[in-house]
């Protein structure tokens, strides 16, 4: 009843698309109930949680904030809903977004923008936008969101909060709505890193219905360790990069005296590929989105042209024009491009071995050093309305986060200070695959 009282009053930031007011309040019962009869509940028991709208909940509507996707309901649930559910949590509503999770500051939602609750004239950040001011604006306790190229990170890191993105693989993609299938993550918003990890501990490992889930099994993500040293790099290219604000780039740097000054070893390494990280995240993501997105065709679900006596070629026409919003079309129009016949060489293959180029380069850095630390984004978060008219510079502003999405890494931003302009910013924290344990221990040791 608090989250639900708190929902109501502050609509005007457009964070839930809807909210499950008497199926919340039947669970809280039940839970109560169950208490009260002296049972256990699980691990969750008890703990509300909001979830983006791109992750399905059997019998409740999900549109991934596109009218394409308008009145459809989920016929069955994500394998991470139904794994919090067993742990008796209390799931809440669903969450505004970027249509389809493609932007960076949930200004492409069919249904409007979410509002950062810290100032209102600037953008949470996104693509999963309404999971961090869920969490910001004490809507709920913890949210789900998905990370395909930052969408967890950059608007923990807007909004002050801690945003995790898990290695590829870690949790199941079955019942997340795909838009770059080798890059997408479900990730967990929280107000600290405690939470974060409890929900991990419950929604990660093996999924028969998802085949890039890992088989690894789940250690515990819950136990800290305290008072450790770690091997730090932060990467030159990244702190003395030309887009990075001023005033960011010195606190980052008195920021890693003081981890030095703790005991900490912090080395600054090269990397070369920091420029070309957004062209091939952009080719790569493009491309895969292109090819989800053309299941949205009008017949199967979704919008349906109303316009009658068309051939099959002009109703697919009008029911994805009539259907997808500006930024969803420039991507498919992109991706299909880059790999039709006579680019694919010269766009696609070229953006793979990018890829590979990164992955390597990242897991020679990881194998000497437990971390890689790097601010989450470029500034604090921008105006409502700043960056809309210009989507290179929108996609420039990803530079930090797109890179661990290319290596399939885990990453979390934990907030770290406020700028004079008032908006608090993080750091980003990077390691190797399937360790997240370590991850958060440095986490929770910075934060
Ligand atoms: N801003 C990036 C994009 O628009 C990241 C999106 C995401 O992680 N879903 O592609």
């Amino acid at each position: 009843q608090y989250y639900l009282d708190r929902i109501a009053k502050t609509k005007h930031l457009n964070a839930y698309l809807e909210v499950w007011e008497e199926e919340a309040l039947q669970k809280a019962r039940e839970l109560d109930t169950r208490l009260q009869n002296g049972e256990k509940l699980g691990p969750l028991g008890g703990v509300v949680i909001g979830i983006k709208d791109v992750i399905c909940y059997k019998g409740h509507k999900i549109s991934a904030a596109s009218k394409m996707l308008g009145g459809f309901t989920s016929m069955y649930s994500a394998t991470a809903v139904e794994r919090l559910l067993e742990a008796d949590a209390i799931l809440i509503g669903n969450l505004n977004c970027d249509e389809f999770a493609m932007g960076s500051t949930n200004e492409n939602s069919a249904y409007g923008p979410v509002l950062n609750a810290l100032d209102t004239s600037r953008v949470p950040g996104g693509s999963s936008g309404g999971s961090a001011v869920a969490v910001q604006a004490d809507l709920c306790m913890v949210s789900l969101g998905s990370d395909t190229g930052g969408s967890v990170r950059q608007p923990a890191d807007f909004c002050g909060i801690v945003g995790l993105k898990p290695t590829y693989g870690r949790i199941s993609r079955y019942g997340l709505i795909a838009y770059a299938s080798s890059f997408d993550q479900i990730g967990v918003f929280g107000r600290n890193v405690a939470d974060v990890a409890g929900v991990l501990q419950q929604i990660a490992g093996p999924d028969a219905y998802d085949s890039t889930a890992s088989s690894q099994e789940v250690p515990d993500y819950q136990t800290r360790a305290h008072n450790k040293s770690f091997k730090i790099a932060y990467l030159k290219d990244a702190l003395f990069h030309p887009g990075l604000d001023p005033e960011m780039k010195d606190e980052y740097q008195i920021f890693f005296e003081e981890l030095e000054a703790a005991g900490n070893s912090v080395t600054a390494v090269d990397f070369a590929y920091l420029d070309y990280v957004v062209p091939a995240y952009y080719v790569l993501t493009t491309a895969e989105a292109s090819s989800n997105l053309s299941r949205f065709d009008g017949v199967k679900y979704g919008h349906r042209t109303p316009l009658q006596n068309l051939d099959l070629t002009d109703f697919y026409k009008k029911s994805r024009s009539e259907g997808f919003g500006i930024e969803v079309k420039r991507r498919i129009l992109l991706g299909t491009f880059v790999l039709s016949a006579g680019y694919y060489d010269a766009y696609f293959t070229k953006a793979q071995q990018v890829r590979r180029l990164v992955v390597n380069k990242l897991s020679e850095i990881l194998s000497t050093y437990d971390a890689i630390l790097m601010p989450t984004a470029p500034s604090t978060a921008f105006k409502i309305g700043e960056k809309t008219d210009d989507p290179i510079a929108m996609y420039l502003a990803d530079i930090y986060t797109v890179l661990a999405n290319l290596a399939g890494v885990p990453a979390i931003s934990v907030p770290l200070q406020r700028h004079s302009n008032g908006m608090p910013y993080g750091v980003q924290i990077i390691t190797k695959q399937f360790s997240e344990a370590l991850l958060l221990d440095i986490a929770a040791q910075v934060m």
